[in-house]
C-alpha cells in the first residue's frame, strides 16, 4: 500500500453509520491492546489501522459503480430497521426501483451507456430521498429504499417526484438522447406484516403491479 500522510487520513470521509464506525474503534482498541506499540508513533498506527479497516469496511457495503451500499448491507439492515420500527410505533417503508427495459438501453447503446444510465438514476435516487433513507442496488437495475419514520401516504410523495425527476431527465450519451422511466413498488409497515422478508416481498408484489399496469408508475399493494 502507498504511503499515506496523516492529512490523508484526516480528509477521508466514509460517511459510515455510527454504529460501523463505533465497532471500528473497539476493533482498533483490541488490535493496539494485543499488539502494544511504542507510545512515540501509537497515534500514527492508530490512524493507520483506522483508515484501513474502515476502508475495507466501505467496500464492503457497497456497490462500486454507484457508491450506494449493496445487497449485503441491505440484508444486515432491513430486518434491523423493520424491528425497530415495530418496536417504538414508528412506521417505515421500503420501495423497490426498477428501471424499466432497461436490458434494451444496453442492447441498443452498450453496457457502458447502461453504466452510465444507473450512474444517474443512483444519484437521483439519493438526491431526491431524505438523507436519513438508506439506499442499496440490489441488482442489476434495481434498486431498494429504506424511507425510515416515514408512513405510506408521506413515502408516495417523494417516490412520484423521482418517477418523474427521472422522466424528465435529459440523458444523453455519445450525442444520442435516451428517455428513461423507472417503475416502483412500495410497502409500508402499516400493512401489518409480520417479518422483514414479508415486507420486502410486499413492495416486489407491488413492483410487479407496477410493470403490469404499464411501467414508469408508482404502485402499492
Ligand atoms: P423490465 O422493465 O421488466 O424491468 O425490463 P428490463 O429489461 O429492465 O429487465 P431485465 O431483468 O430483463 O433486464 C435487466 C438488464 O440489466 C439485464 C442486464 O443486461 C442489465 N444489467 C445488469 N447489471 C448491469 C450492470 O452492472 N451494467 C449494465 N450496463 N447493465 C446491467
Ligand atoms: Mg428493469
Ligand atoms: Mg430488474
Amino acid at each position: 500500500m502507498a504511503e499515506m500522510d496523516n492529512n490523508d487520513f484526516e480528509n477521508m470521509n466514509f460517511d459510515l453509520p455510527p454504529e460501523v464506525l463505533d465497532e471500528i474503534q473497539q476493533n482498533i482498541e483490541e488490535i493496539i491492546r494485543n499488539f502494544p506499540v511504542p507510545e512515540t508513533n501509537k497515534l500514527d498506527v492508530i490512524k493507520k489501522i483506522n483508515f484501513m479497516y474502515s476502508h475495507t469496511r466501505y467496500l464492503s457495503l457497497t456497490d462500486p459503480l454507484t457508491g450506494l451500499y449493496n445487497r449485503r448491507h441491505l440484508d444486515s439492515n432491513l430486518e434491523r430497521e423493520f424491528l425497530r420500527s415495530k418496536r417504538y410505533h414508528n412506521n417505515l417503508s421500503i420501495a423497490v426501483i426498477d428501471i424499466d427495459f432497461f436490458k434494451k438501453v444496453n442492447d441498443t447503446y452498450g453496457h457502458l451507456c447502461g453504466d452510465y444510465v444507473l450512474k444517474e438514476v443512483a444519484y437521483m435516487i439519493l438526491d431526491t430521498l431524505r438523507k436519513t433513507d438508506m439506499v442499496f442496488r440490489c441488482g442489476g437495475e434495481e434498486f431498494v429504499a429504506l424511507l425510515t419514520e416515514t408512513p405510506l401516504e408521506k413515502a408516495l410523495i417523494p417516490l412520484e417526484r423521482l418517477r418523474k425527476r427521472i422522466e424528465e431527465y435529459p440523458f444523453e450519451y455519445n450525442n444520442n438522447k435516451l428517455q428513461v422511466t423507472i417503475s416502483i413498488g412500495v410497502n409500508s409497515t402499516e400493512s401489518g406484516v409480520e417479518t422483514a422478508g414479508e415486507f420486502l416481498d410486499g413492495a416486489d408484489k407491488a413492483l410487479y403491479f407496477a410493470k403490469n399496469n404499464g411501467r414508469n408508475q408508482v404502485k402499492t399493494l
